[in-house]
C-alpha cells in the first residue's frame, strides 16, 4: 500500500494512494509467508519421509542378510549332524563291532531317523527355492484329507513314540472330499509334527486332529511344549525367522518350516492359525476350504510372491 502526497503545484492537496484491490500489502506479505512456509514444511516432511524410508529399507536389508547368514549356518549344521551320525553308526555296524541285536536295531533306527530328517530338510530347501523362483506349482486333486493325515501319522508314529511322545490322532467321521495336493499337505503336517517334537521339553504329548468346521476342514497339531510368546505369533511364519529363546537356540532348524506350511495352506485357499501360551504348548491349525462343485483337478500356481511376511522382508 503506497500513499503519497502530491507536491506538484497543479496537484496541490491531492493524495495519491496505490493499493491492491483485494488485500493490503501486509496481507499479501502474510499470505506469501504462509504459503511459502507451508511449502517448505511440506518439503521437510517429504525429506523426513524419504529418510525414514531409506532407513527402514537399509534395516530390512541388513536383517535379511543376517537371517540369510544364520540360515546358511543353521542349514550347514543341520546337514552335518545327521550325516555324521549316519556315518558313525553305519561304520560301526559295518565293522561288526555291535555285539547285541538290540544295539543293532537301535543303530539302524538312528540311521533311519537321521536320514528322514535329512530328506525333510532337503525337501524344505528345494521347495523354498522353487517358491522363490516362482516355479512351485500345486496340483490339487480330489482327495481324502483324513487318509493323507493318517498316512503321515502312521509313518511317523514309531519314531515319534520312540522319543517318548504320546501321539494321539483324532479324525472326525464323514469328512467331505477336498481339493488337495496330498504331497504338499503331508509336508506341511510333517513340518508341524517336527516342530512339536523339537519344541517340547518335559511334557511330551502331541495331538493331531482332523475335523470339519463350517465350510472348512481343520487339521490341528497340538503340543505341550515351550509355547510361543504372543509377540512372535506373526513373525515365526517369516522365512528364516526363529524365536531367540535358549531352547530354540540349541535346537536345530532352518527357519523355513512354518513359512512353507503357510505357503502350502495359502495355495489351498486356506490359512494357518496359531494358539499358544508360553510354557503350556502350541496348537497349529491348517484351515482348508471345502471346494464347491467342480473344484479340484487343476494344477494351481503357487501364490504370488515369496514365502513368509513379504512386507517385512521386502521381496517382490
Ligand atoms: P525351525 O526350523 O526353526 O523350526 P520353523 O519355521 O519351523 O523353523 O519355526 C520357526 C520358529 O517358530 C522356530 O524357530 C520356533 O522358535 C517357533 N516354533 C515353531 N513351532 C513351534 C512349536 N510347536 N512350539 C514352540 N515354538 C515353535
Amino acid at each position: 500500500e503506497v500513499e503519497r502526497a502530491m507536491t506538484a503545484p497543479s496537484f496541490e492537496g491531492v493524495r495519491l494512494q496505490l493499493r491492491n484491490r483485494a488485500r493490503s500489502i501486509e496481507q499479501e506479505v502474510r499470505r506469501l509467508a504462509v504459503t511459502k512456509t507451508a511449502l517448505i514444511g511440506f518439503i521437510d516432511v517429504m525429506l523426513l519421509a524419504g529418510l525414514a524410508l531409506v532407513w527402514t529399507n537399509v534395516r530390512r536389508e541388513l536383517k535379511l542378510s543376517r537371517l540369510k547368514s544364520d540360515f546358511v549356518a543353521n542349514v550347514s549344521h543341520e546337514l552335518k549332524t545327521p550325516l555324521a551320525l549316519i556315518r558313525l553308526f553305519a561304520e560301526t555296524l559295518e565293522l561288526g563291532r555291535v555285539s547285541t541285536e538290540q544295539k543293532k536295531t537301535q543303530y539302524h533306527r538312528i540311521i533311519n531317523k537321521e536320514s528322514r530328517r535329512l530328506t525333510q530338510l532337503i525337501n524344505n530347501i528345494l521347495d523354498f527355492s522353487r517358491i522363490e523362483a516362482g516355479r512351485k506349482e500345486y496340483r490339487l486333486v480330489r482327495s481324502d484329507l483324513a487318509a493323507v493325515v493318517r498316512d503321515v501319522v502312521d509313518a511317523y508314529r514309531f519314531p515319534i513314540e520312540q522319543q517318548g511322545f504320546a501321539l494321539d490322532l483324532e479324525v472326525a467321521e464323514d469328512l467331505p472330499e477336498m481339493a488337495l495336493d496330498p504331497e504338499a499337505i503331508s509336508q506341511a503336517l510333517i513340518n508341524l509334527l517336527n516342530n512339536a517334537i523339537k519344541y517340547s521339553t518335559e511334557e511330551k504329548s502331541i495331538r493331531v486332529s482332523v475335523r470339519p468346521e463350517g465350510d472348512r476342514v481343520l487339521v490341528s497339531v497340538a503340543d505341550r511344549g515351550i509355547g510361543i510368546p504372543k509377540a512372535e505369533h506373526k513373525r515365526i511364519f517369516e522365512k528364516f525367522y526363529r524365536v531367540e529363546s535358549s531352547l530354540v537356540h540349541t535346537t536345530k532348524g532352518s527357519g523355513l518350516g512354518l513359512a512353507l506350511v503357510q505357503h502350502i495352506a495359502e495355495a489351498h485357499g486356506g490359512r494357518v492359525e496359531l494358539t499358544s501360551v508360553p510354557g503350556e504348548g502350541s496348537t497349529f491349525t491348517l484351515s482348508l476350504p471345502v471346494p464347491g462343485e467342480g473344484g479340484g483337478g487343476e494344477p494351481r500356481p503357487a501364490p504370488r510372491g515369496t514365502m513368509g511376511n513379504r512386507e517385512n522382508l521386502g521381496q517382490p
